[in-house]
């Protein structure tokens, strides 16, 4: 039996830090502040919102809520980024997305500080971890990358193979495991010869979106195997992009749900805090 990779154990352990970190910091007069702003209704984007709100309350970060209606202009969503980008006892801003189509979605993420973008992606962010030098990291990428180093899984000279190219988890965690100096290959849906290459790998990230679709005959006896998918079977069963049972064979593996999920919040929280932790050191 592969061992379980335990998100939810790590994100406990983590937020515990990130709130022992957030008390020392407001002791010295400096309490993490993240500005959350939902534009509409959409039920998963609220349902995203008051988790993140729970969560922040759970670490002691202060979080200053904007609900806006789905008529709100861009104009006047930009307008609010400009005051949160001027305010002091913000250290992160987070736009739920996605956003009402009359929105400029790009126009709004680079309207937001880039001393500010804890969830990392801004143009200037994305440059800055292509370039080996980050600022923010992206959440869920980062969370992989957390989970990867509690669990001890060195990196240097593996052969890591991400499945998926999207700009907020494929690219990102490639980069990241990149500076680890993992080999990295990047597949997506015109790869040739897919379980060929996912053979290969002595680290498997999936971040797909397909259920199941990674058999466990595609991966090799011994391998990490990180599940990034959360798909929707049937009214209440989640399940990943690999196939958990048929990968046993794995050295280790995360769980759907259970694994990856309950780390993406707390990294918002964890760059919520090293943002404070700048200005503290600015002050
Ligand atoms: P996207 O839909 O943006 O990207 C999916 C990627 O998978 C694309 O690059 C696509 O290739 C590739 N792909 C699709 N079909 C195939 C195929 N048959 N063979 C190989 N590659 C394929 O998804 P996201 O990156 O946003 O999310 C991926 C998964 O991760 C989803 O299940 C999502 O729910 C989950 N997720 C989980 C999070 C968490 O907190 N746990 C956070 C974010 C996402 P191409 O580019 O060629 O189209």
């Amino acid at each position: 039996m592969a061992e379980i990779i335990n998100g939810k154990a790590i994100a406990a352990e983590l937020r515990e830090e990130i709130a022992q970190d957030t008390a020392a910091l407001a002791a010295q007069g400096v309490t993490p502040g993240l500005a959350v702003v939902l534009v509409g209704e959409d039920p998963a984007s609220k349902v995203y919102v008051s988790m993140k709100e729970k969560a922040c309350a759970a670490a002691g970060i202060f979080s200053d809520e904007h609900k806006l209606p789905a008529t709100t202009s861009e104009a006047a969503l930009l307008e609010l980024i400009a005051r949160l980008n001027a305010d002091e006892r913000i250290d992160g801003i987070l736009v739920q997305l996605p956003l009402p189509d009359h929105i400029d979605e790009a126009k709004v993420l680079e309207a937001i500080s880039p001393q500010k973008d804890v969830d990392g992606f801004h143009p200037y962010n994305v440059g800055r971890l292509a370039t080996g030098n980050p600022l923010f990291q992206p959440c869920t990428p980062y969370g992989v990358m957390k989970m990867l180093e509690r669990t001890g899984v060195e990196l240097k000279g593996k052969e890591v193979v991400v499945v998926g190219r999207s700009n907020i988890v494929g690219k990102p965690v490639a980069l990241m495991c990149l500076a680890e100096h993992a080999t990295v290959t990047i597949c997506h849906s015109r790869t040739a010869d897919l379980p060929g290459k996912v053979r290969q790998a002595d680290v498997v990230i999936a971040a797909v979106g397909r259920p199941e679709m990674i058999k466990g005959d595609w991966i090799k006896p011994g391998a990490v195997v990180i599940d990034v998918g959360v798909n929707r079977v049937g009214e209440k069963k989640l399940v990943g992009d690999v196939d958990y049972a048929g990968a046993q064979h794995a050295a280790a593996i995360t769980p759907v749900p259970g694994g990856v999920g309950p780390m993406t919040i707390t990294m918002l929280l964890y760059n919520t805090l090293v943002s404070a932790k700048r200005r503290a050191a600015a002050k």
